[in-house]
């Protein structure tokens, strides 16, 4: 199948045109939105992990779509979580190092869920989702109280303000639709203990400790969702989790994440549940720019601004071959510029480090950890994908023309105190 793939892709071809728009009736539906930061989808054991790290969001992926192949447009929360709310890739919307902040001209779903009619709220436990830095538009109620650092542990405070503004909407029941952002922030280093709950998994390795991080989170995710039943809101809601970016335990001589654009930072899980779908798993890649389309597909209401992803709902129903090809950039440290394009079951990333350039080819089917790079063997390949790579990026740049530019504002040294501990300054790689 690949090889039919490969060569469409040097032929240029397209593949066949997607399905139209075919998604369940169901008039203005809740949207509850839950991201976790740092979440590789590889550490899940509704992805394979081997390891009891998820049983509620296991649970949850047994009544959703769970796709198996989501991409996010860069490796670190400031650019991903923006092309997330925007359906704009990186190079779109500009928002690529720690002192950018989103123009107002552009619009993220919150703000066209809220002039449709949701009330908006949004519960950030990170210091980007803070007002000022443009994730925050759209949202009429902003809970940016849980002041994060590097050494704070928050997942129980992000539900408990979530199961509060839950209960509001229950007790209310005057037909207003909502859409409510949590923000998990504790897989992200550093990683913490959980009694109780790490030493099942160890404590001496990092990675052990990340996994343990993940179960904690996965215990407060699951107390929402319970919440959210028993409030009797869950039919009428659509439930989206997904993660930031993933992270690096080494596999490529990393750590951490927004070094590179590597699948152990990019791959992230996503999984949707919504009244009328039935669930199921999605092998095709998705991105993350596609979440937008699909959320107000299912809340029927149109995108107001021209956006760059597209609704997942034809390829939930099964609508045949797609040829989604999904970008992500990372360029926040100083000599850093990395693109990569993945199309066709193949991974081209544009390495750029230090001053020195390096050209990278996985066939992703084959070698899904990026163990060979075969860029060398297949020089057309390389040559094919990185012109389709720099069209999708001067493409974007002139969308980018559109709207006003993300610009730089100075960050306070409050904040430069707060981003050095989360990792995010201080590092010139
Ligand atoms: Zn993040």
């Amino acid at each position: 199948m690949n090889r039919l793939v490969r060569a469409a892709v040097l032929a240029g071809l397209g593949l066949p045109a997607l399905a139209p728009s075919c998604g369940p009736e169901r008039a203005r539906p809740n949207v509850l939105v839950i991201t976790i930061d740092t979440l590789r989808a590889d550490h899940l054991g509704c992805y394979g992990y081997p390891r009891p790290t998820s049983p509620s969001i296991d649970a949850f992926a047994r009544g959703a779509v769970l796709f198996e192949n989501a991409s996010s447009a860069s490796s670190w929360t400031l650019p991903s979580l923006t092309s997330l709310w925007t359906s704009l890739w990186c190079r779109t919307h500009g928002c690529t190092d720690v002192e950018k902040r989103l123009d107002p001209s552009f619009e993220s779903w919150a703000e066209t869920l809220r002039d449709a009619g949701w009330d908006t709220a949004l519960v950030g436990g990170h210091l980007f989702l803070e007002p000022g830095y443009g994730l925050t538009q759209g949202f009429t109620h902003v809970d940016a109280e849980i002041v994060q650092t590097d050494s704070t542990i928050s997942s129980q405070e992000v539900t408990d303000r979530g199961l509060e503004f839950l209960g509001h909407k229950a007790a209310a029941r005057d037909g207003t639709p909502w859409l409510l952002w949590l923000h998990y922030f504790d897989p992200h280093d550093a990683y913490l203990a959980h009694e109780g709950i790490s030493e099942a998994f160890g404590t001496e390795r990092k990675i052990d400790l990340y996994d343990g991080e993940i179960a904690y989170t996965d215990r407060h995710v699951g107390l929402l969702l319970d919440g959210l039943e028993r409030l009797g809101l869950a039919r009428d809601t659509v439930v989206v989790l997904t993660a930031d970016h993933g992270e690096e335990f080494g596999e490529h001589g990393n750590h951490g994440h927004g070094y590179t654009l590597y699948q152990e930072v990019v791959r992230v899980p996503l999984l949707v549940r919504a009244p009328g779908l039935a669930p199921r798993r999605v092998d095709e890649l998705v991105r993350s720019v596609d979440v937008l389309p699909t959320v107000l597909a299912l809340a029927g209401v149109e995108p107001r601004r021209a956006i760059e992803g597209s609704s997942l709902l034809p390829l939930v129903a099964g609508g045949g071959p797609d040829d989604r090809a999904a970008v992500s950039e990372v360029s926040w440290h100083a000599t850093q510029d990395m693109r990569a394009l993945q199309l066709g079951g193949f991974k081209y990333v544009d390495h750029r480090l230090g001053g020195g350039t390096l050209d990278l080819l996985f066939d992703l089917a084959r070698d899904p950890y990026e163990v060979c790079n075969d860029a060398a063997q297949d020089p057309l390949l390389v040559q094919a994908l990185r012109g389709e790579l720099d069209a999708r990026l001067r493409a974007a740049e002139l969308r980018a023309g559109e709207y006003g530019t993300s610009r730089s504002s100075a960050t306070s040294p409050e904040e430069q105190e707060r981003l050095k501990g989360l990792g995010y300054v201080g590092d010139d790689r």
